[in-house]
């Protein structure tokens, strides 16, 4: 298949990781999920004691950190040097200060460079909240994938399993505050870019998300 950029875009819970994953192996893709960035940037600042207002701070740390996404035995890891932080940086602490930080301009800056940069080699997936609309502007495809905040709190809640420290309204009140502070934010807000595809998954199955967007993609590269 032709090499292109593929942005996915969407509030969290809306699917975008499962589908993103599921697209980009079904196409031969790489597969980039940009809020493990944030998260990575979230996590260094909870360590440093830097607060999430603190834009002097953030502008520092972002100039003394190296976060990255390297692919290790197929599965897609975070590095922060040579620390790998993948499995610690999805508690809800992180989650919250992950939102917080992001609207920061520092920020956005210092990954905006790190992503542009992975997208230089094509065929690639990008999942995130302003790939089509900011990172990425010229992608060639973009989607929008949304599902009700019931759905989304509920899948969430499902993932995290026995072992879940929040309720399910604790989870859907983090989230409603989440899609708030996303959609809301100054920079880089989360929206569909307007030439987005919009799907909203709320009844559709994972399967039947990925065939839609897997056929889309192959009527439009043939058209093309
Ligand atoms: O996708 P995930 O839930 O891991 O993202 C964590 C947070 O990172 C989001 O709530 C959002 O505030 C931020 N984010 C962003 N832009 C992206 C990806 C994530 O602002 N492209």
């Amino acid at each position: 298949m032709k090499k292109i950029v593929i942005t996915i875009d969407g509030p969290a819970g809306a699917g975008k990781t499962t589908i993103s994953k599921l697209l980009a192996d079904r196409i031969g893709y790489r597969y980039v999920d940009t809020g493990a960035l944030y998260r990575g940037i979230a996590f260094e600042a909870l360590k440093k004691g830097v607060a999430d207002n603190d834009d002097v701070g953030l502008e520092k740390l972002c100039n003394e950190i190296d976060i990255k996404l390297v692919l290790k035995e197929s599965s897609l890891r975070l590095l922060s040097g040579d620390n790998d932080i993948t499995d610690i940086i999805r508690t809800p602490e992180i989650t919250m200060m992950a939102s917080a930080v992001s609207a920061r301009p520092a920020v956005r800056k210092y990954l905006l460079d790190v992503q542009r940069n992975m997208g230089q080699q094509k065929g690639v997936v990008f999942e995130g909240r302003d790939m089509g609309t900011v990172v990425f502007p010229e992608a060639e495809m973009k989607f929008f994938l949304d599902a009700s905040l019931k759905t989304r709190a509920l899948r969430r809640f499902v993932e995290l399993g026995n072992g879940s420290v929040q309720s399910l309204d604790e989870v859907k009140e983090e989230m409603k505050r989440r899609d708030e502070n996303d959609r809301s934010r100054n920079i880089a807000p989360l929206k569909p870019a307007p030439n987005a595809v919009v799907v909203d998954t709320t009844d559709l199955t994972i399967e039947g998300v990925v065939d839609h967007l897997f056929d889309y993609i192959v009527k439009k590269l043939k058209a093309s």
